[in-house]
């Protein structure tokens, strides 16, 4: 975008950090959603800590933070209950016995009772691994090798499912037959012939190519909150419709709830929707801050796992950093009345920013669920990849964003990212948001 800050005085510093950065680390940033070309032109903003809802740059500037380093933060910066539970087990423990530990029972338990279509559960460190292990075991479950996975979704990197999300659409192929895009070279050659790509919403579409070729795929790959383009809601019915196809078919329903999970519900989108998947993966909503991940679902499947037939392994799965702040973390988020009043602060947000943008007659669609949406600049309603990239002004929304920044608000500068709200944002935080909501909607419609 070759975009500039209007007010680089502000962040001098952290441009200055960049540029001995970039001597030493390729592209000066230590992943692709912190690059340049994912917003952060012409340089990211370089951190000095954070505390609660706020974040605090290298240049003394203080943020309200609806980026929560991309979802993980959903108790704010230093959850003090989670970090002290972290630092004594670490004291008094240790970190890594590459042996089980009495309080992974514990956790597990918690998180079966949370969700519902948890039957067992396996922990790894991060959402890419319990994709794809949820994948393998999908194939290894059905004896089939395709998957279905739709456009504008991320699944992590691991080669089988690292397809551009974003691909454009002249290369993705027609509307109704999207092909797989790699996000660049170095993917082994043929593995697009074990997906088959899908716009999302599209109940007809999914039933027809199901119908057609259900004997050969082994699962249907979904977000059921599409939170990698912007903010994208499953239109009413669409996730039962899944459900009910792919149980028809014998092809398994896996829900990656990397972003979803342990935040839209204590029990995640499923609960939230009433939707029971086969397999679902966790990251982000589960540890606190700490990496920690899980996949989990119906013993049957799980019992290829059990027998050792598909094997999970890692040195670091289920250490007692991430089994620690898990089980801080849940029993944080199980409290009575949690979510009651994370909803009512995040509402109050969404609903106020559709309210700035209408008085300023700024075609928007605020679009999300409780703790995670995302503000569309379009006079369109947005269903799937297709419509954003058809739709979707990010010119506005970096003019959105940087006025934002500008006025001690954070969040991602990609249009097709989310704004996440913590527990720890207040009704004081949303006030403050708001009052610069409204005087950025004056900047620039200007
Ligand atoms: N799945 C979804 C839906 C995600 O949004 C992400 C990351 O953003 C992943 C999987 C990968 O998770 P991780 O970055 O922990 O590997």
């Amino acid at each position: 975008m070759g975009a500039i800050y209007q007010n680089a005085a502000r962040y001098a510093k952290s441009r200055a950090l960049f540029a001995a950065a970039r001597e030493v680390i390729p592209s000066g940033v230590n992943s692709t959603a912190r690059a340049t070309w994912s917003g952060w032109d012409p340089h990211p903003l370089f951190v000095e800590g954070g505390d609660g809802s706020h974040l605090r740059d290298v240049d003394g500037n203080d943020y309200i933070d609806y980026l929560l380093g991309l979802g993980p933060m959903i108790l704010g910066h230093r959850p003090p209950k989670v970090t002290d539970a972290v630092v004594k087990a670490i004291r008094e423990q240790g970190t890594v016995f590459a042996l089980p530990a009495a309080a992974e029972i514990g956790l597990t338990r918690s998180m079966i009772a949370a969700v519902p279509s948890l039957e067992q559960v396996r922990l790894c460190n991060t959402g890419t691994e319990a994709v794809l292990y949820a994948v393998r075991l999908a194939r290894a479950f059905t004896g089939r090798n395709k998957i279905i996975r739709f456009e504008g979704m991320y699944h992590g990197f691991s080669d089988g499912v690292y397809w551009s999300k974003h691909p454009g659409l002249n290369v993705a192929g027609s509307d109704r037959a999207p092909v797989a895009v790699p996000q660049g070279p170095g993917l082994p050659s043929g593995i697009d012939s074990s997906l088959i790509i899908l716009p999302w919403n599209d109940t007809a579409l999914l039933r027809e190519v199901i119908e057609r070729q259900g004997h050969e795929i082994a699962a249907v790959l979904t977000e059921p909150v599409m939170c990698n383009t912007g903010c994208i809601l499953p239109e009413p019915g669409y996730l039962e419709a899944m459900r009910e196809i792919t149980r028809k078919h014998g092809v398994l329903l896996i829900f990656d709830e990397v972003i979803t999970g342990f935040r839209l519900a204590l029990g995640g989108a499923q609960a939230h929707y009433g939707v029971t998947p086969d397999l679902s993966t966790f990251a982000k909503g589960l540890g606190g801050g700490f990496p920690v991940a899980a996949m989990g679902g119906r013993k049957d499947i799980m019992a290829l796992v059990a027998d050792g037939t598909v094997s999970m392994a890692g040195t670091y799965a289920a250490n007692v950093i991430a089994v620690t702040a898990a089980i801080a973390a849940l029993q944080e988020l199980s409290a009575p009345g949690m979510f009651e009043r994370l909803y009512k602060v995040s509402d109050r947000l969404r609903l106020g920013l559709e309210r700035v943008f209408d008085e300023a007659r700024i075609a928007t669609r605020v679009v999300g669920v409780g703790p995670v949406f995302q503000v569309w600049f379009s006079d369109h309603d947005i269903r799937n990849y297709r419509d954003a990239a058809r739709h979707a002004n990010h010119e506005l929304f970096r003019l959105w964003w940087e006025g934002m920044l500008d006025r001690g608000v954070l969040f991602h500068p990609g249009a097709y990212e989310n704004l996440f709200v913590s527990f720890a944002h207040s009704d004081d935080d949303v006030d403050r948001t708001l009052a610069a909501a409204r005087e950025t909607a004056r900047a620039i419609r200007n």
